[in-house]
């Protein structure tokens, strides 16, 4: 994974403004209705999130860059942040700008499933060579 990189205060200062201190998160991406804007008071709380994962675009110009309340950020951490997510999703986002896609929406899922414990195969092995 590369470096996790920031918006500049330029960046932010800029996204706010755009925002008009509501939050900027719509549509499905952040668990919301298609084509629905949150605009809760951002005066409670901002968040800079990167709409399309800067991990896979490095994109980290003001139209990436979304002024968003802690509690969509927060979702779109759990449920999107995820590489497995990003990439199915990425390229069908370039256009979240103009457009949200309803297409995009799936199942809000409230926690990530933790890592299955892997099986002891060695041992297993081991054991029939053995016998
Ligand atoms: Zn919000």
């Amino acid at each position: 994974m590369a470096d996790r990189k920031e918006f500049t205060s330029k960046t932010r200062k800029a996204a706010l403004a755009r925002s008009g201190k509501r939050c900027e998160a719509e549509g499905a991406w952040y668990g919301l209705p298609a084509g629905e804007r949150c605009t809760r008071d951002l005066a409670y709380g901002v968040e800079y999130d990167h709409i399309i994962l800067d991990a896979n675009s490095k994109d980290n110009s003001l139209e990436n860059c979304a002024a968003v309340c802690p509690k969509c950020h927060a979702w779109k951490t759990a449920n999107r942040d995820t590489p497995t997510a990003a990439k199915t999703v990425a390229q069908s986002l370039m256009g979240m700008k103009t457009r949200v896609k309803a297409k995009i929406a799936s199942p809000p899922k409230a926690e990530k499933p933790a890592p299955k414990p892997l099986p002891p195969r060695r041992n297993l092995f081991q054991r029939l060579e053995q016998s």
